[in-house]
């Protein structure tokens, strides 16, 4: 059995179940189910509050950060896990931003996920700067001096396409600006490497190829070089030196546990703890050459046996610039999702036709590619799509 088929057999497939939402809710891995249980029955349950000390409770944000680093090209040391990617991006934000005075814009991605985009527009106004919102690839040309931080996005969540994190970082330190990366369609799916980039910050989700579950915390990377200088505004007890001496004053820990709020969510955590140690053994390089396999063949298949049926490839055909999903277009992409899933082929949809395909390297395999090909062909060649009921949209698809 070769390596992936052996991580996929740890991941918990539902019956009748092919999953190509990776990039959005990672399958769970079956032995997260015994370790859950185990910690509340045993930590909680019996060990109560000494399980702080006793489970090591206290350092799971670091314990979690350190899984994560290996999978981003960051130290161990460089990240935590803690709260949601939205909230990361708000304290790494503010942090950047103090750590660039005099300046008054922040740069961004005008095609970001809408969180990213809220936040950068909230931080703007809390400190009274300019948002310059363009398409990626018009961001080199509005840098200039004036700008404190440029936003990105690593992996765009629509189309799957990868942009190039040195280059940008290099253009953003060009003009003396510091930039903020978001992983999350990255960590687990692509390989990146935020201290050879010489990445300032980055934030990321837990739940999509990390496998942390719904609502797993996200993590948090911040370069050794901006830490003693660091300001983040969520200055909570978590993150002060040491919180249990209950000062009135606030004294920020060392390094990056600054960014910690308040209390953990300790089964959260460890939950997306166990999920990450399904990575052990394999490393970015070879889930990058699984992913690359995988959204080929599945690109070749578009082209040869769905050629002339409506189908648009809305994601990079060089593999160098794409992610681990594929996205389609077509005009009745809404309906054949519906009809996908009905048949317990799970993807996802983005409007206004995003027709989105998880390959997760972990346990997406050939077959499943093959399945679904020939499943999106029936249901064109059936017209199955074209049910009344798929023409009023629900939320959450
Ligand atoms: C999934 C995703 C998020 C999610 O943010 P949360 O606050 O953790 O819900 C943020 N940004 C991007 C780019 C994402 O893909």
């Amino acid at each position: 059995m070769n390596k992936f088929e052996q991580t996929r057999a740890r991941f918990h497939v539902p019956e009748g179940v092919r999953y190509f939402d990776g990039n959005s809710l990672g399958l769970m891995p079956g032995a997260v189910a015994s370790h859950v249980n185990e910690v509340v029955t045993k930590q909680w349950a019996q060990g109560l509050i000494r399980s702080w000390h006793e489970a090591q409770w206290r350092v799971l944000p670091q314990t979690v950060g350190q899984k994560v680093a290996r999978l981003i090209g960051a130290q161990p040391a460089h990240v935590v896990a803690c709260d949601s990617t939205s909230a990361n991006l708000f304290k790494v934000l503010v942090s950047a931003v103090r750590l660039r005075p005099g300046r008054n814009t922040i740069v961004t991605d005008a095609d970001a996920f809408p969180t990213d985009l809220y936040i950068v527009y909230q931080v703007a106004r809390l400190f009274d700067l300019k948002v310059v919102a363009v398409p990626a690839a018009q961001i080199a040309s509005h840098l200039d001096e004036q700008v404190a931080t440029v936003v990105l996005t690593h992996v765009d969540y629509r189309s799957a396409e990868i942009y190039d994190m040195g280059q940008y970082t290099r253009q953003a330190h060009g003009v003396g600006a510091l930039i903020v990366w978001d992983l999350s369609h990255t960590a687990g799916g692509v390989p990146c490497n935020l201290e050879a980039d010489n990445v300032d910050f980055a934030v990321g989700c837990g739940y999509k190829y990390l496998n942390g579950g719904p609502g797993a915390p996200a993590y948090l990377y911040a370069a050794a070089r901006h830490l003693d200088k660091c300001e983040q505004p969520l200055a909570g007890w978590f993150g002060h030196a040491r919180p249990f001496d209950f000062s009135q004053d606030y004294t920020p820990a060392e390094g990056v546990s600054r960014f910690l709020c308040g209390t953990n969510p300790v089964i959260g955590l460890s939950v997306l703890s166990r999920a990450l140690d399904e990575f052990d053994g394999v490393d970015m390089q070879e889930i990058r050459a699984r992913s690359v396999v995988l959204t080929g063949q599945f690109i070749d298949g578009v082209d040869t046996e769905l050629v002339g049926l409506g189908f648009h490839l809305a994601s990079p055909r060089e593999a160098a610039k794409r992610g681990s999903h594929v996205s389609l277009r077509h005009q009745q992409g809404y309906g054949i999702m519906q009809e996908l899933a009905l048949r317990g082929y799970i993807g996802d949809f983005r409007t206004p036709d995003y027709m989105r395909f998880g390959f997760a390297p972990l346990y997406n395999n050939e077959q499943d590619v093959c399945e679904l090909l020939s499943e999106i062909k029936l249901i064109m060649d059936t017209r199955a799509w074209d049910k009344p009921a798929y023409q009023q949209r629900r939320d959450f698809t």
